[in-house]
């Protein structure tokens, strides 16, 4: 998932995260790694899924399923977001939308092992008419990758996207960016920008990054769109309907940090969708917007988790 700047769930600030476990795993590297593998694995299968008349739901159950069936577990919704949604899009409860022909499609999985999150995302063509598109963000993550020399300034990763997905002549999305990922948390604090930024942080040596590139042939910004189906939990406030606060607890125990589905939610009982909404007006949930292109422009994006470590940065997303 990418981070658009709207909410800080930075773990250090937001007292209810009752995740908010040190990082001192002795395990984390070969955590993050299986993850890693899992992802990989999950990634290659639901690749041959996608096709024209297929449903998104089918993909989205099979990729969570998949990932819990192969001992992982699910670090956020299944994204799948088509042409001019760049992110945020999973299916559902009920969804029946297919794929079509035409369309340019960016599948996004999060695979976690007790926090430990493996976060990344490719593009598929299925127009075969937006190879180019597709290229720039893909050679964008590669070169920002190949360019990491700890500690950098995540402003120069910036400048290193932006000048690959303008070589191609498209526009990196600026409003969208990678994340510092910490145990349970999904973005710490720290973004990594799609374009130059005079920036204060860097990552260093041991920082989990996910890295995302956005090309558009649009305008270059993301706005928010109506329909919300990724929640996160943010605190719990005093809410009258019992079935919100039903669903509350259940959201506590199951979803104290990380990102969950109407899907997930629905499929309790069907009756949540309204306690959902109570909740979100309550302020004890957020519900992500799925994200559009300014100017409805078609979307490509890469992304891949990446271990710092002092030669470089380590693709964890790929076996
Ligand atoms: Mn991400
Ligand atoms: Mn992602």
């Amino acid at each position: 998932m990418s981070e658009n700047l709207k909410i800080n769930d930075n773990s250090k600030y937001n007292k209810n995260n009752k995740n908010n476990i040190p990082n001192d795993d002795p395990n984390k590297i070969e955590k993050l790694t299986n993850a890693g593998k899992i992802h990989n694995k999950v990634m290659e299968e639901a690749l041959k899924l996608i096709k024209p008349g297929e449903k998104l739901y089918n993909v989205a159950e099979y990729v969570e399923n998949r990932i819990r069936e192969l001992g992982g577990q699910v670090a956020f919704p299944c994204n799948i977001s088509i042409n001019e949604v760049a992110a945020h899009y999973t299916p559902y409860y009920g969804d029946k939308k297919v794929f079509s022909e035409g369309d340019l499609v960016k599948l996004d999985i999060g695979v976690h092992i007790d926090g430990y999150i493996a976060d990344g995302a490719l593009t598929i063509d299925l127009s075969n008419s937006y190879n180019d598109l597709k290229k720039a963000s893909e050679y964008a993550l590669n070169q920002a990758i190949n360019e990491i020399i700890p500690p950098m300034n995540v402003g120069e990763i910036g400048a290193i996207i932006q000048g690959a997905i303008e070589g191609y002549g498209y526009k990196p999305i600026s409003n969208l960016s990678g994340h510092v990922m910490e145990k349970y948390v999904l973005h710490s604090g720290i973004s990594i920008p799609n374009v130059k930024e005079n920036s204060k942080d860097f990552i260093d040596v041991g920082d989990v990054v996910a890295i995302e590139p956005f090309a558009t042939d649009g305008f270059g910004q993301v706005v928010d769109g109506v329909e919300r189906y990724i929640f996160k939990y943010l605190n719990t406030r005093p809410v009258r309907l019992p079935l919100a606060k039903t669903l509350l607890k259940l959201i506590e125990k199951k979803y104290p940090s990380l990102p969950f589905s109407e899907r997930e939610v629905l499929k309790e009982n069907s009756k949540y969708k309204l306690a959902l909404k109570n909740l979100m007006n309550s302020g004890c949930i957020y519900g992500y917007p799925v994200l559009i292109e300014k100017n409805r422009g078609m979307v490509s994006q890469s992304e891949h988790t990446v271990l710092i470590t002092e030669n470089g940065a380590k693709i964890i997303t790929k076996s």
